[in-house]
């Protein structure tokens, strides 16, 4: 696709032309949950299933070649969408899983009294797996602060990212504030130290090509379906020694080498960490997902994203004045397309019930992120997180839906 026109874009995704209740248009304003699927993807999809469908690497037979290939070529995609080696690429179930491979059969080299790094700002996904491993190993969890708008605090790494650190896991963007992560200044002091860098890209991917050798992490995780996949399909991308340095997690078919009743040797990556028939179709969603997306203007994109965010930041300050609480920077540099806030006085949950009667979806809650709401004080916040096809009607009817809503929870 040439140049960003919205209505264009628009138009590629059929479930923005449904009406949510006779009436009432489609508002999504939730591609921070899950992005939605565009035809691009639906067709590829399809053409996969009806084409091509049969189990990979197995038979010989026509389908069983295309559906590998389809496969390999899904691998592909992802690799030059993250400008890395295929081989390096590891089909996953999703983010959480990819980074519970990580915690598990990286985890497994380290040894008691090492620490891993976890930044406050985490998704449950890039904590629990940590914590889990820290009380498997005896290991120690090193709590990285944020700052009063919701940023990483980069002046307080390299004091506590010292020696016993042997890893260190960070968001690129957060899904609760949006704060974008220097990435590559986190990894230059983590590698200082001698420790690794996880960066869990599961909401910056959506938002773009990616070059993760210029990042100069070592592991690095997204989710398939914020990218307008399937859901059940995600990647581990890893450095491939490190890769190859990892014991495999799950064992079964096609991650072997030899098999003989005693024991096993294993495949190298990626094969080692597919064990199993993989989520082919979904793969195939995401390598047509991570075209349709490279093929974006991604400034224009952009531009226009973070212009309607500023009016959504606007608008919320113009309706709820001294009530309002944004959860994250009030500006717009250093930040994807999302926006958290609370209403002093009315529940993020209840909002969201009033603002789903006029089709405007948002998310209410903790959003996965309980440390960073406890940071703030708040048990939970509305986040309303766009995507390149979201258009200015969008944000009228969310801040439309917002001033009614405080009109009836304030009564
Ligand atoms: N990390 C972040 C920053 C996320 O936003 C999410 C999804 N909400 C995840 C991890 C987990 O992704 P999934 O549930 O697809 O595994």
């Amino acid at each position: 696709m040439s140049g960003f026109s919205v209505a264009r874009l628009r138009a590629a995704y059929p479930i923005l032309a449904q009406d949510i209740a006779p009436g009432v248009p489609l508002h999504y304003l939730d591609n921070g949950a899950t992005g939605q699927m565009p035809q691009p993807v639906l067709d590829a999809i399809i053409a996969h299933e009806t084409t091509a469908r049969a189990n990979v690497k197995r038979s010989v037979h026509t389908l069983a070649e295309r559906a590998t290939n389809a496969y390999d070529d899904a691998r592909d995609a992802v690799a030059a969408y993250l400008k890395v080696p295929a081989r390096e690429v590891i089909f996953t179930a999703g983010c959480t899983a990819a980074i519970n491979l990580v915690a598990r059969s990286h985890g497994d080299l380290l040894a008691p009294g090492d620490a891993i790094a976890v930044s406050e700002l985490e998704h449950h996904a890039n904590l629990v797996p940590w914590q889990m491993l820290a009380a498997r190993r005896g290991l120690t969890l090193v709590r990285l602060p944020m700052t009063a708008d919701g940023r990483l605090d980069r002046a307080a790494l390299p004091r506590l990212i010292d020696k016993r650190v042997k890893l260190v896991a960070v968001t690129h963007a957060s899904n609760v504030t949006g704060a974008i992560t220097p990435v590559a200044e986190v990894a230059a002091i983590a590698h200082a130290a001698g420790a690794l860098l996880l960066v869990d890209g599961a909401q910056m991917a959506p938002h773009g090509p990616l070059d993760l050798p210029a990042l100069g992490c070592d592991f690095y995780v997204l989710s398939g379906h914020k990218l307008g996949a399937p859901n059940g399909v995600g990647v581990l991308w890893g450095r491939y020694p490190l890769l190859d340095a990892m014991a495999p997690l799950m064992g079964g078919g096609e991650m072997i080498r030899s098999v003989t009743f005693e024991t096993s040797t294993y495949a190298r990556p990626p094969q080692r960490f597919e064990a199993g028939t993989p989520p082919i179709a979904p793969a195939v969603g995401l390598g047509a997902a991570c075209r349709f997306h490279a093929a974006l203007d991604h400034d224009a994109a952009m531009a226009h994203q973070l212009a309607l965010t500023g009016r959504l930041i606007e608008g919320l300050a113009r309706i709820a004045g001294n009530r309002l609480r944004l959860i994250g920077p009030a500006g717009l540099d250093d930040r994807l397309p999302l926006v958290s806030f609370v209403i002093e006085g009315t529940h993020p949950h209840d909002l969201c019930q009033i603002l789903d009667r006029r089709g405007v979806a948002l998310r209410g809650g903790h959003h996965c992120a309980q440390v960073l709401h406890a940071v703030y004080g708040v048990a939970g916040s509305a986040r309303a997180s766009l995507a390149p096809f979201n258009d200015a009607g969008d944000i009228e009817a969310c801040l439309a839906g917002i001033a009614d809503a405080m009109k009836v929870l304030l009564s």
